[in-house]
């Protein structure tokens, strides 16, 4: 029976609800956006790891171009939840429709793959949970224990979604206490509607400004993707409101395109224009900006805590 589900899982569209969209042109990417991919034996051994342990990564079902650089260095980006998306982002190449059951074995066997890769920081990501009544957030939850208690000197980052409709889910989460909340806000306002349709632009604004009321000491951080059509004003209007909410750590990518039946590349923003952002988001108070064409949420997330510590407590001493 596991196995007919499976094989019809596999023949099933990767993105059902985008079938029936027009196509749309897939831009050459720039010179600057080229990346090599990777024969590392380190590489192998860290995808090895993700196969025994039965570990699906955002690395691999985001088709993630840094995917050969992260791995030759064991960092790869645990998804838990599945590989089923209940949301229908139209800029994500993770699989959408009806998730499977949670698979409570999950968190024991993510700590034990942090374990073997002996990472020093781990990011942990999910597929949106909207069938779950908690969001998944109890699992989200059991999994930073489960680390917490094999590897107490890694440091923890959960990449959650936004909880929406899901009371008391995010209190949850934070009360496992990771060492880093991200939640991306992905893009401006006015893009929410063909971009992220499901979610809200100012809730997912609120659940991070709630993190900083729930526990002030703890970092937060938000990513958005510039690409789909955005103006600067609206970037900087977006700093400003991540701001507001107390945000401590913003990163910015260049949007690509998975397929023709997703969202269009505007255009691809130069690697001058990405420092200017960066320069501004740290004029308006982010205590640290990733800010370059290949930037994703969890790129060299390990070497930016060790950075992000370091802000925080000059900042401190300068106050
Ligand atoms: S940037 Fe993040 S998602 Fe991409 S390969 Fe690296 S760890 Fe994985």
């Amino acid at each position: 029976m596991v196995t007919l589900l499976d094989t019809l899982k596999d023949t099933r569209p990767r993105h059902p609800e985008k079938q029936h969209r027009p196509d749309q042109p897939v831009l050459k990417k720039p010179d600057w956006i080229r990346v090599r991919a990777s024969t590392s034996a380190v590489f192998t051994e860290t995808k090895n790891i993700v196969k025994e342990n039965n570990l699906v990564t955002v690395c691999e079902e985001a088709g993630c171009p840094n995917i050969g650089e992260c791995w030759s260095k064991k960092h790869a980006t645990m998804m838990i939840m599945g590989d089923t998306c209940t949301r229908a982002c139209a800029f994500c190449n993770v699989r959408t429709g009806k998730p499977d059951a949670l698979d409570p074995d999950e968190p024991e066997n993510v700590a034990k793959a942090v374990a073997k890769l002996a990472l020093k920081h781990v990011v942990i990501t999910s597929v949106d949970r909207d069938d779950l009544d908690d969001g998944g957030a109890q699992h989200i939850a059991d999994t930073i224990l489960a680390i917490r208690a094999t590897s107490p000197e890694t440091t923890i980052e959960v990449l959650t979604p936004d909880f929406l409709r899901k009371n008391g889910a995010l209190e949850i989460v934070v009360k496992a206490k990771p060492d880093v909340f991200n939640h991306n806000i992905e893009t401006v306002p006015g893009h929410y509607l063909t971009v992220r349709p499901g979610a809200r632009y100012y809730h997912s604004i609120r659940l991070l400004e709630r993190v900083k009321e729930l526990d002030p000491t703890m970092f937060t951080k938000s990513g958005l993707m510039v690409g789909f059509g955005e103006t600067r004003n609206e970037v900087l209007q977006l700093m400003d409101d991540l701001r507001s909410a107390g945000v401590d750590f913003l990163t910015i990518g260049q949007y690509l395109q998975p397929t023709k039946k997703h969202h269009k590349i505007d255009r691809f923003i130069t690697p001058d224009e990405f420092k200017s952002f960066e320069t501004a988001a740290y004029s308006k108070g982010f205590l640290l900006v990733s800010s370059s064409p290949l930037t994703r949420s969890s790129y060299h997330a390990d070497e930016d805590f060790a950075r992000l510590r370091l802000a925080r407590e000059k900042q401190i001493a300068v106050n």
